[in-house]
């Protein structure tokens, strides 16, 4: 079969790669739809992100959802036809972060795609994967299969308002509206926030987040000042989800968070200079959210009851022998938000 490999910046192939053996409590799974997450795009542009560097050819990918082909021997509740979408998480079960439903957090994770261990965890962009049952996640009918790859994303959106705590009535600044940033705004308005005010620096993302929830979208490109209007009496919004990676997005929505206020950080980026004492003054409790594990099962549902819509988020497919415009189309904030790619 065919994958994505990546061996160097700006050099992803497409490579033949063996196929794995089904065990007998596993799925042989035909790949159908991928999404191009940013992590990708940091492997594809920069050879990784932070300090995590590939040091072997990878297959990319962790966003997928395919059609059955083959169960084991010993599988039961899933048959061949069965389309799912499969969860990349892929934790130990043993470790005692896992014992303690911590799975994100598991000490032997093999996530799909991640170079973060060695050798690499290889990924799923490929036309055929053997995945663990507990991976695989039946789609309804009325779920594309594109859609089914976004319950990956949706999932770590789900996480992360999880680790905000009740939102029902609470008003939620969302900084940074990418992909994730977006699918906050969805799980946020589901989770029963009253208000969400989404803010980033490209027009695109910013009509794409108010298409799918969001009351307010401001371009802090054009008005720098607008949360200016939010900070009387020490401030309005109850939750920051700071999607932007960017210092400069969460320190400025400082002065617009209410004391005690919580702030809940998915993006990811460089090093970053904070102001200690408005933290301290104010009290804001400050929580990374980081994967995800059980909301997988969630999202799904979220889906497959047509209770959250992730179609306008889908900005392309390309087939996967076109990677390079995909990959240059997903990088690109004017014009795309999720690019998908065809193993078809
Ligand atoms: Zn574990």
């Amino acid at each position: 079969m065919e994958a994505l490999v990546i061996h160097a910046p700006g050099d992803l192939r497409v490579e033949q790669v063996p196929t794995p053996e089904l065990g007998s409590d596993q799925l042989q799974v035909r790949v159908r739809c991928g999404g191009i997450c940013g992590s990708d795009l940091h492997y594809y542009r920069h050879g990784g992100f932070g300090t995590v560097r590939i040091q072997e050819p990878m297959v990319l990918g962790h966003e997928v959802a395919g059609i059955i082909e083959a169960v084991g021997s010993a599988v039961s509740g899933f048959a061949a036809g069965d389309r799912i979408a499969v969860s990349p998480s892929r934790p130990c079960g043993l470790c005692r972060f896992c014992q303690q439903g911590l799975q994100n957090h598991c000490l032997d994770m093999r996530y799909y795609g991640s170079a973060m261990r060695n050798p690499h965890v290889q990924g799923a962009f490929r036309q055929q994967l053997v995945v663990e049952t507990h991976q695989a996640h039946k789609l309804a009918d009325r779920v594309s299969d594109g859609e089914g790859s976004m319950a990956e994303p949706l999932s770590v959106a789900l996480h992360a308002v999880r680790r905000a705590g009740p939102l029902l009535g609470k008003r939620v600044l969302v900084t940074g509206c990418g992909p994730i940033g977006a699918l906050v705004v969805i799980a946020a308005r589901r989770a029963g926030a009253a208000e969400i005010v989404a803010t980033d620096v490209t027009p695109h993302p910013l009509r794409k987040v108010l298409q799918v929830g969001a009351d307010a979208a401001v371009n802090m490109a054009e008005q720098p000042d607008a949360l200016d209007r939010y900070t009387a009496d020490k401030g309005y919004f109850d939750v920051l989800f700071e999607a932007s990676g960017n210092e400069r997005a969460l320190t400025g929505a400082f002065n617009a968070l209410r004391p005690r206020g919580i702030i809940v950080q998915l993006g990811l980026g460089g090093e970053m200079k904070l102001p200690i004492n408005t933290i301290v003054a104010k009290e804001f409790d400050l929580r990374g959210a980081f994967r995800f594990h059980e909301e997988f099962g969630v999202a799904v549902e979220l889906l497959n009851k047509g209770l959250v819509d992730v179609k306008p988020l889908i900005s392309a497919t390309l087939s996967y022998r076109d990677s390079a415009r995909a990959f240059a189309l997903a990088g690109d904030r004017t014009q795309a938000m999720k690019v998908l790619l065809s193993f078809d």
